[in-house]
């Protein structure tokens, strides 16, 4: 039996790495903090080139409600290429396609799935966003959007525009609502009050600067922006104030959706029901797969307005309608509320064994563990202390030397995040917390903030 040296595995993997370095682009975002080199995976196992197991907390951003190749996706991937149905169809009507319409249809809040009509996109949650805001526009004749501070929607212009970026495009930025860092520095209902009343006076006061917008764009829970969850008083609130206005609401569930926050689309928690919702990321099953799913009196734009080569994925359509499927009916929205709840509440426990962890929250499984810098307290005004990046890629560092992938979120990269697949179990929960736990003990007791 051929037996590999350790060496040449490790050479292999140290190889790949290197080429890596030398050949793509400086932009690289995960890879550079996660230096490792997937070969195989299953559930929330990764096992490495160098023949390492790591725990996946990070699921592809988000994407994999089952984890990895889960046995219903292979199958349904398995199925169709078994069946010698075209791989590219451009937007032609299949019979994969139309499964997953119906299954997503299926998942709809009430009040939208009677009335909805779909836009395939290209695939990324990002040209999703452009087409809600393209039909938003369209269907209002105006320009400006409503969006929001700490807000991620993606790369391309108009998804920069609303996170913040490429200032040519016309974004109003309105406080989001967040406890531990509240702008108006008292969190809780009142912070939700006083952002709220903010907006609402924006729209109204003529002298305001603002034209009347577009559309209002937000996340129900801020992923990328920290882990903030909105409260659902607060959305309920953009739903009436945007209601009242004839302004067409975005709601951007591109990372949220499929069960991810305890509730199969977070707006669920709320009760609200957007005009318009984008979906990207778990709704493909691990493959590439973008839609907007919105009010059918907004469908008023042209043949073409949105078009693109690659938005009939049917290997993606099938993961997809798998996974929809598979998490409804087994119940996987509520496991994750009660699962995340209970690790929230773990970690919360921890917090209160190291200063170091200002703030954990989250919602369902989509954890974050906001990581600060406690001796610089007493330098601050009052408030949280200020955050700690350099801590934060040091818990994520000791993570991945434990075998557990997490990825770091918010401001200022600071916002240590979890996003296990919502097939969990209570055991790989335990190890999660016992790496993590381990990881930020390690990493705080070696950490010297810079005077
Ligand atoms: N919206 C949200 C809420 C996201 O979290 C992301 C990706 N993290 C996007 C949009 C953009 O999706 P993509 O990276 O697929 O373009």
């Amino acid at each position: 039996m051929a037996v590999t040296e350790p060496s040449a595995v490790t050479t292999a993997h140290e190889g790949i790495l290197h080429r890596q370095s030398t050949r793509e682009s400086a932009a690289r975002t995960y890879a550079r903090a996660l230096p490792i080199v997937p070969v195989r995976a299953r559930g929330l196992t990764i096992e490495g080139a160098d023949g390492r197991r790591y725990l996946d907390c990070l699921s592809g951003a988000g994407s994999l409600a089952l984890g990895h190749n889960h046995p219903v996706v292979l199958a349904a991937i398995r199925k169709v290429l078994d069946s010698g149905a075209p791989l590219h169809v451009l937007d032609l009507a299949t019979p994969v396609k139309d499964a997953f319409i119906t299954e997503l249809f299926r998942t709809l809040p009430a009040g939208l799935a009677g009335r909805a009509r779909i836009q395939f996109c290209g695939p990324a949650g990002t040209d999703a966003v452009e087409a809600a805001l393209k039909l938003a526009r369209t269907a209002t004749r105006r320009e400006g959007v409503l969006a929001f501070t700490g807000a991620y929607h993606g790369m391309t212009a108009g998804a920069l525009a609303a996170s913040g970026g490429a200032p040519e495009v016309r974004v109003t930025r309105l406080p989001y609502p967040q406890d531990y860092r509240c702008p108006f520095g008292t969190g809780g209902p009142r912070g939700a009050e006083l952002s709220a009343r903010w907006t609402e006076s924006l729209l109204d006061d003529r002298k305001s600067g603002v034209p009347h917008p577009a559309a209002m764009i937000l996340e129900p829970v801020q992923g990328e922006g920290g882990v903030i969850p909105a409260p659902d008083d607060w959305l309920r609130r953009m739903r009436a104030l945007t209601a009242a206005r004839d302004i067409p609401l975005i709601v951007d569930e591109v990372q949220t959706g499929v069960g991810r926050t305890g509730a199969f689309w977070a707006v669920e928690h709320s009760g609200v029901t957007p005009d318009v919702m984008v979906l990207s990321k778990a709704i493909g099953g691990s493959l590439p797969l973008a839609v907007i799913v919105y009010h059918e009196d907004l469908d008023v734009w042209q043949p073409g307005a949105h078009a693109g080569t690659f938005r009939g994925n049917q290997l993606a359509m099938a993961a997809g309608t798998a996974t929809l499927a598979y998490v409804r009916e087994h119940g996987l929205a509520d496991r994750a509320a009660v699962l995340g709840a209970r690790m929230v509440g773990q970690l919360q426990a921890l917090a209160a064994e190291h200063p170091c962890v200002g703030d954990v929250r989250g919602r369902g499984l989509m954890i974050g563990i906001e990581l600060v810098d406690p001796a610089a307290e007493v330098l601050t005004a009052p408030g949280p202390p200020p955050a700690a990046p350099e801590l934060a890629a040091a818990v994520q560092r000791a993570c991945l030397q434990r075998g557990l992938i997490v990825e770091l979120g918010g401001r200022d990269a600071s916002v240590v995040r979890i996003l296990p697949p919502l097939t969990l179990t209570d055991e790989q929960a335990c190890a999660v917390l016992d790496r993590l736990a381990d990881a930020i003990a390690a990493a705080s007791r070696a950490f010297r903030p810079h005077p």
